[in-house]
């Protein structure tokens, strides 16, 4: 089996702490399996000696490559790049953090000779988080899988295993705007989850914070589903015909009752609420214009600083 080769990517932001045990940790793992290894790390801009280390764990083993990206991107652009470069025959991704334990690999490897091209792990659990988050996650994920047909898995993150075929069909998303978990679903082909128990991160901290989380909401939101337009255009609907009925009503009174004018509160009131639906759907209207802005502008999605490797084989290799 040593002519199939997996390569294992991993996004690295700024985790010098980590490093060292992850290598030490994987390559545990990839030295009990029968399968040649590509350890890709994609270095997404750290500010600390991140990238050192991946340069000397490189110089002392020939598994490991790197790719250094000019700045920070994101982990989602920081994926495509890796998912760009990797030359195995199938891709794991996996958290430079230790989050995602690397002795799932065997397991998910399994599957995938068994022919499923998505072996993705789901966390039986999420040790360490609060109600709050929990909460609005699952109310999250509820509203974002009744509004679009792609079914988004609840509770998985990007550690999976995906096939050449899966590989091959992720590359051709040129979406700069990435909500990669969603892409992963969209692709479909045969999925296949595991399940497994997430470990608090080893060192150093989470670059996610509450406003990160909100923006990554939206961007599963509008990249999925225009269902929000429509809320406004349901809005509209729905504003039109109250009106309509209460103009009829108040034309009635006034006719029958002679009753003088409605006073000042209401028409407060009615031109406030039309007001704050009137921004609302302004609002919404401008998230989606914003990606077609940032889209049309159809700048590449990364800037690679250097490899080291040669490109041009790794073309080869992939063809
Ligand atoms: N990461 C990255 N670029 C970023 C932020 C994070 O490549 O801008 C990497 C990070 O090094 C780690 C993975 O993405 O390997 C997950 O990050 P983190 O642990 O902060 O996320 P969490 O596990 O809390 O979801
Ligand atoms: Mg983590």
């Amino acid at each position: 089996m040593l002519d199939k080769k997996i390569t294992v990517l991993i996004p690295v932001y700024n985790e010098e702490e980590s490093l060292i045990m992850l290598y030490e940790r994987l390559t545990k793992v990839i030295n009990r399996l029968n399968y040649r290894f590509e350890l890709l790390f994609v270095n997404d801009g750290s500010k600390d000696s991140s990238l050192d280390i991946i340069k000397s764990l490189a110089r002392n083993d020939g598994k490991v490559s790197y790719v250094n990206l000019s700045r920070n991107f994101g982990k989602e652009i920081a994926m495509a790049a890796g998912i760009d470069h990797a030359t195995g025959d199938a891709l794991v991704i996996l958290d430079a953090d230790l989050q995602d334990p690397p002795e799932l690999i065997e397991q998910m490897i399994e599957e995938w000779e068994k022919g499923y091209d998505d072996i993705y792990a789901k966390r039986r659990s999420r040790r360490g988080e609060t109600f709050f988050k929990k909460y609005t996650s699952y109310i999250y994920y509820k509203v974002l899988q009744k509004s679009t047909r792609v079914p988004i898995q609840v509770d998985t993150g990007d550690f999976r295993l995906l096939s050449k075929r899966a590989i091959e069909a992720l590359k051709t998303i040129k979406e700069s705007q990435r909500y990669t978990k969603g892409l992963f679903s969209w692709i479909g082909l045969n999925k296949k989850e595991i399940l497994f128990d997430r470990d608090p991160r080893i060192a150093g901290e989470t670059k996610w914070n509450y406003l990160k989380l909100f923006e990554l909401a939206i961007e599963g939101i509008t990249s999925f589903t225009i269902a929000p337009l429509r809320l406004a255009s349901i809005l509209g609907i729905c504003t039109f015909i109250f009106s309509m009925l209460y103009m009829i009503f108040l034309l009635i009174r006034t006719v029958i009752y002679g009753d003088p004018v409605a006073g000042y509160p209401s028409l407060v009131i009615i031109i406030l609420f039309l007001g704050g639906i009137q921004l609302l759907s302004l609002g919404i209207i401008g998230e989606y214009i914003g990606r077609i802005f940032n889209e049309t502008k159809k700048r590449p999605m990364y800037f690679v600083e250097e490899y080291n490797f040669d490109k041009e084989s790794i073309r080869e290799n992939s063809k």
